[in-house]
């Protein structure tokens, strides 16, 4: 075999052995951690510092849930990270991701958390919905209902 000939079929090896990210998707594993629909996890370690769950892709090891959304959902913008609302970071589940901000995902990192960020009502139970929310200028959603009360529960302290 000249070298030339032992590369190709090496190439040809690796290419095999790679499955692709929907395939990886399928191979995944369901956890219940609590959310509404379970955590998928692949049946390997995920990486031992950033705790995501790594693939190999055409012989490169990357990041699986990046592939795997894209395949499954959709691109994702050049500048968004994925942010993980299960909080579980070696989790595959696409539908545990959202799309935002280098900005967003770090601040959220501090425990703001993925499920204030996807709760539906808050606190008193008034609806998170477009009328009803605006986000603060930190990320978080804030309640109008709430935020119209406790401007008013101010004023009349103030006047009296
Ligand atoms: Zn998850
Ligand atoms: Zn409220």
């Amino acid at each position: 075999m000249t070298s030339r000939e032992w590369t190709a079929a090496r190439d040809a090896a690796a290419k095999a052995r790679t499955i692709s990210p929907r395939e990886h998707w399928e191979r995944a594993e369901p956890f219940d951690m609590g959310h509404s629909t379970e955590c998928m996890f692949l049946p390997r370690k995920p990486h031992p510092t950033t705790g995501y769950a790594i693939i190999e892709i055409r012989g490169r090891q990357v990041e699986a849930h990046r592939p795997i959304y894209k395949e499954l959902i959709g691109p994702i913008p050049d500048d968004l990270e994925l942010d993980h609302l299960c909080r579980q970071r070696a989790c595959v589940n696409p539908w545990h991701m959202e799309p935002v901000t280098h900005r967003v995902n770090a601040l959220r990192g501090y425990g703001v958390g993925a499920l204030a960020a996807r709760k539906r009502e808050c606190r008193k139970g008034h609806p998170f919905n477009p009328e009803n929310t605006y986000i603060h200028p930190r990320g978080q959603r804030v309640c109008r209902t709430c935020q119209v009360e406790a401007n008013r529960r101010g004023r009349r302290r103030g006047r009296a």
